[in-house]
């Protein structure tokens, strides 16, 4: 499989991760700028009323907003995911958290799980957004 440029990135936090995905995406405001965003409803809301970044919002991720995203990256229309699951806490979806990483690495999309692999992720000049 080819690597798609990338264009659309998501952006995924659980409850216990949404501050420490608002203070990443303000922190790479400029670089997001670059691309279209969408995330999962409070994830998605959080981080465009931060960054003033429109952030097109799916369904919550309990209500099927990890689906949505996931049937995106599916149809080719998300080439990077930024997902800051929580690995202490019971998920009520836990099985489209697994299902969305799942279809990440079937579709060969990146996928970074924490702040580190995103801050990797972020800055690569495979992103070649200039
Ligand atoms: P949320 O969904 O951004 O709507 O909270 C994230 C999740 O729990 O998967």
């Amino acid at each position: 499989m080819k690597r798609r440029e990338v264009k659309t990135i998501a952006l995924v936090a659980h409850d216990n991760k949404k501050a420490e995905m608002v203070n990443w995406a303000m922190r790479n405001k400029d670089i997001l700028s670059k691309f279209n965003l969408c995330g999962t409803g409070t994830t998605a809301k959080l981080v465009a009323d931060a960054t003033d970044l429109k952030v097109k919002r799916y369904k919550s991720g309990p209500l099927g907003g990890d689906q949505q995203i996931g049937a995106k990256i599916a149809e080719g229309k998300i080439e990077l995911v930024i997902f800051f699951w929580d690995p202490l806490s019971a998920q009520p979806h836990d099985p489209d958290v697994k299902a969305l990483l799942r279809i990440a690495v079937v579709y060969d999309i990146p996928i970074a799980t924490n702040k580190a692999s995103a801050d990797f992720v972020i800055n690569s000049t495979l992103l070649k957004k200039d």
